[in-house]
């Protein structure tokens, strides 16, 4: 990579990636503040980098997870699936507690009084059976699944198709061996261009990033400094806390660089911010895990797609954190019980929530009824929902970068329990 690019954009690749990507943001940032709403017609800048994204996302978790399924023993593989599971369990729970603690100290919504006017219409949400939901894991067709970008469906392929072929490759018949080892570099093959294209995905990154930081401050820029300012800031002091404290504990127990973390996973933080999607920025996420951090792919390549699709401590952050907002907003009190139930529930409903853009704005609605509260048309309950709704996109930028640095702690200290992290990557 390293050679000099000659040409007239040669300034723009001979930049840092990053330090590109960073001025990408901060010059997005004054451009929404500057233009406000007009300043949408940079969009489809914004949806070329989502879209390549999105692009290249399901070949390559089906890829490295094949080749990451054929050389790890399925009996560890378990051990890297219990291990993993435990951790983005727990730290759903903690999050959801950070969420419900920061709201009782600064009670966002407190003195709203929506309960005298409510103007806004609700939402019904009808909610899968969780024995339907484990159920489609399996894919009844996974090309189906692959078309859909169904991502769990397709790990469940990827291991049963990737433990196959190990078993074919070490079979006594040389001619089967051979086929099993064929069809392992092929895959193997297929996983290194997807990461070659990644990187060519990133060049383009600090103009994606500019055109999708300035749409969403255009629009709702304003009003996270109104009426919402206190509910953006508590969330935002929560996912602030989950990051550099609990990760940072993480960390320190672990032994592992604070700054050196931070440093690799940079790219796939900012990526997270400003696509607002834990599974669009996976292609990032995964390459910063294995080049800057030195987790082995065959761990990545599992334990980070998984993680993008049900380990969301950001959103279980904005949830609880929400939750309060309208509990206050509507002169609700809430028990401690119900809090309790909005910890099981919010574990549960960010677990539910897609990588996807405004998915846990939705499941929101999920804990809001375990606590008995629905949304009916008009209801004052509709109108606080309504609110957040309007600065979803602001909220959904720290979700999502909480949540995808979740899933690479997850999977850094799972590669260190297993003592598959090269260490020469952190002694730098
Ligand atoms: N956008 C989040 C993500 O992709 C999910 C959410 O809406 O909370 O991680």
């Amino acid at each position: 990579m390293g050679e000099k690019k000659k040409g007239i954009f040669s300034w723009y690749f001979n930049t840092n990636l990053l330090l590109r990507i960073l001025i990408g943001l901060v010059l997005g940032a004054i451009a929404g503040i500057i233009f406000g709403p007009s300043v949408a017609v940079v969009q489809p800048l914004g949806s070329i980098l989502v879209n390549l994204l999105k692009m290249i996302v399901m070949p390559l978790i089906l890829c490295t997870l094949v080749v990451g399924a054929s050389s790890v023993h399925p009996r560890e593989l378990g051990k890297i699936g219990v291990r993993i599971f435990v951790y983005y369990m727990l730290t759903s729970a903690l999050a959801v507690t950070i969420g419900l603690l920061v709201a009782n100290i600064f009670h966002p919504g407190a003195g709203l009084n929506l309960a005298a006017d409510a103007s806004a219409a609700g939402k019904a949400l009808s909610q899968p059976k969780f024995v339907d939901t484990l159920l489609a894991i399996i894919p009844k067709n996974p090309f189906g699944a692959l078309s859909q970008g169904q991502v769990l469906p397709i790990i469940f392929f990827a291991l049963v198709f990737g433990i196959g072929i190990s078993v074919v490759s070490n079979s006594e018949d040389e001619k089967l061996q051979e086929s099993g080892k064929a069809l392992f570099k092929v895959f193997n093959g297929a996983a290194e261009v997807m990461y070659v294209i990644v990187r060519w995905i990133l060049e383009y990154a600090p103009i994606g990033v500019f055109a999708l930081i300035a749409v969403v401050f255009g629009k709702q820029g304003a009003k996270a400094f109104g009426s919402l300012g206190l509910v953006t800031l508590t969330a935002y002091i929560g996912f602030a806390l989950q990051i550099a404290l609990v990760y940072g504990v993480f960390l320190i127990i672990n032994k592992l660089g604070y700054l050196t973390f931070f440093k690799g996973a940079r790219e796939a933080m900012i990526t997270a911010f400003v696509t607002r999607s834990s599974s669009g920025t996976l292609p990032v996420t995964m390459r910063n895990m294995t080049e800057n951090l030195g987790v082995p792919r065959k761990i990545s390549s599992f334990t980070l797609p998984l993680g993008a699709t049900i380990n969301m401590d950001g959103t279980a952050i904005y949830m609880g954190v929400c939750a309060l907002f309208i509990t206050n907003a509507v002169g609700m009190d809430l028990s401690l019980a119900q809090q309790f139930t909005i910890i099981l529930t919010a574990v549960l409903a960010s677990i539910g929530s897609a990588g996807i853009p405004g998915a846990g704005a939705i499941m929101l609605l999920m804990v809001l009824n375990s606590i008995g509260i629905t949304i009916e048309a008009g209801s004052a309950v509709a109108a606080a929902y309504a609110m957040i709704l309007g600065i979803d996109a602001l909220l959904d930028m720290g979700r999502t970068i909480t949540n995808v640095t979740g899933d690479m702690m997850g999977t850094l200290l799972v590669a260190k329990g297993e003592k598959e992290l090269d260490m020469s990557k952190w002694t730098k």
